[in-house]
């Protein structure tokens, strides 16, 4: 039994992400102020963005990102029914329709073929809304490929894919030649790879979608008249002080990726791996931001899945399921997307956070070796 219990992903919060909050506080400026604005410039360099606006997070983003593309009553949006819900929730928010459809089994992304289908078959698709989940990019070429034969937005869930690469392009870099309107929304939630607490930034290769975005994220007051208001806008503002820990854990995010990267690849080597106990896979085409740690085992079912965590548990290690099909809640109850709803029952998160040593992963994979011997049906 281990002494220490391990958490599932702490944040990394170092003496110079504490300096630079202590010295915006010092500077007076508690709400929107420079540092933001230095947030946004550059996240934007970094990322290979036209144009960045920081948010308070990545669901006022997306929210966002939905005003802008005037994504309303009568629109459905074609959605990946494996996702955290908020991507899910800002488009009935805007009254518009969420199309789910299933996700690749590899890399659990929306399966471009299924999104083809969906705007075939449903009338009013505006907009596909892509997640590159756990860290690992969808298959961007080929959805917009279909965004462009039919016309639609895209707007990106990047919240766990900073920084992410699709060949040579980095997701907030707009794909060379793409015509067609592009959003993409990061978040900087507290477990995510870059965290300022609560915070999002939305990243959009259109300067008008741009401008008409920072005037929502600010109750869409006009610039010509305090206090008047020619549309409903929000209060989706960052602060000073969350963008002060974003500029410094931005200096970091290389070093932050090669640490998850060093650690997927210490559960590499200590998880005994099968055709049906498996790690994150990554295609040839793309590197994974890592966010999460996945393993998957096929003879699990939820309840064993969920035996299995409570195990890990007892053992000090903390876990997380999978995120459940948005298709298998009530509100969004669709026809039924097999292959989601099957990973959100076998699939688990790793601990995997800045400070986890090789030791400890060593020891978590004996334990995962140990109990799945123990709980194997052969
Ligand atoms: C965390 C997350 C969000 C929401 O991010 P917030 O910044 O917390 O609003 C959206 N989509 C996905 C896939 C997420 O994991």
């Amino acid at each position: 039994m281990r002494s220490e219990f391990l958490s599932f992903a702490p944040p990394m919060i170092a003496t110079e992400d504490i300096d630079e909050v202590v010295q915006a506080l010092r500077e007076g400026w508690i709400t929107t102020g420079p540092r933001a604005a230095r947030f946004e410039s550059e996240f934007a360099r970094y990322v290979g963005a036209p144009a960045a606006l920081a948010l308070n997070s990545a669901t006022s983003a997306l929210h966002v990102a939905l005003a802008v593309l005037g994504i309303g009553e009568g629109d459905a949006v074609v959605a990946t029914t494996m996702t955290f819900c908020s991507s899910i929730h800002v488009i009935e928010h805007r009254r518009a329709r969420p199309v789910l459809v299933d996700i690749e089994p590899d890399t659990l992304n929306i399966d471009p073929e299924q999104i083809e289908a969906a705007v075939r078959r449903t009338p009013g698709v505006k907009a596909i809304m892509p997640v590159h989940l756990y860290g690992h990019p969808c298959d961007m070429p080929a959805i917009y490929e279909i965004a462009r034969r039919y016309n639609l937005a895209v707007i990106e869930d990047a919240a766990h894919s900073l920084p992410a690469v699709i060949g040579g392009r980095m997701i907030g870099t707009p794909e060379p030649g793409f015509d067609l309107p592009n959003l993409v929304a990061f978040s900087f939630y507290a477990t995510k790879n870059l965290t300022t607490g609560e915070g999002g930034m939305l990243t959009t290769n259109d300067q008008e979608f741009y401008q008409h975005a920072r005037r929502l994220r600010d109750h869409a007051m006009s610039t010509q008249r305090r206090y008047f208001h020619e549309e409903r806008g929000f209060n989706y503002r960052i602060t000073n002080l969350q963008a002060a820990l974003g500029v410094a854990q931005l200096e970091r995010i290389e070093e932050f990726l090669d640490r998850r990267a060093e650690i997927m690849s210490w559960y590499n080597s200590e998880i005994a791996t099968t055709d049906h106990i498996r790690l994150n896979r990554v295609k040839n085409w793309a590197k994974s931001a890592f966010w999460m740690i996945c393993l998957e085992v096929d003879w699990l079912d939820e309840t064993r899945r969920d035996a299995f965590m409570q195990a890990l548990k007892a053992r000090g290690i903390d876990t997380r399921p999978y995120f459940c099909a948005m298709s298998s809640m009530p509100m969004y109850k669709q026809a039924s997307l097999p292959i989601s709803a099957r990973k959100s029952q076998i699939g688990l998160n790793l601990p995997s956070y800045y400070e986890l040593t090789k030791v400890e992963v060593q020891r978590i994979g004996s334990d995962v070796n140990e109990l799945l011997k123990e709980m194997s049906p052969t």
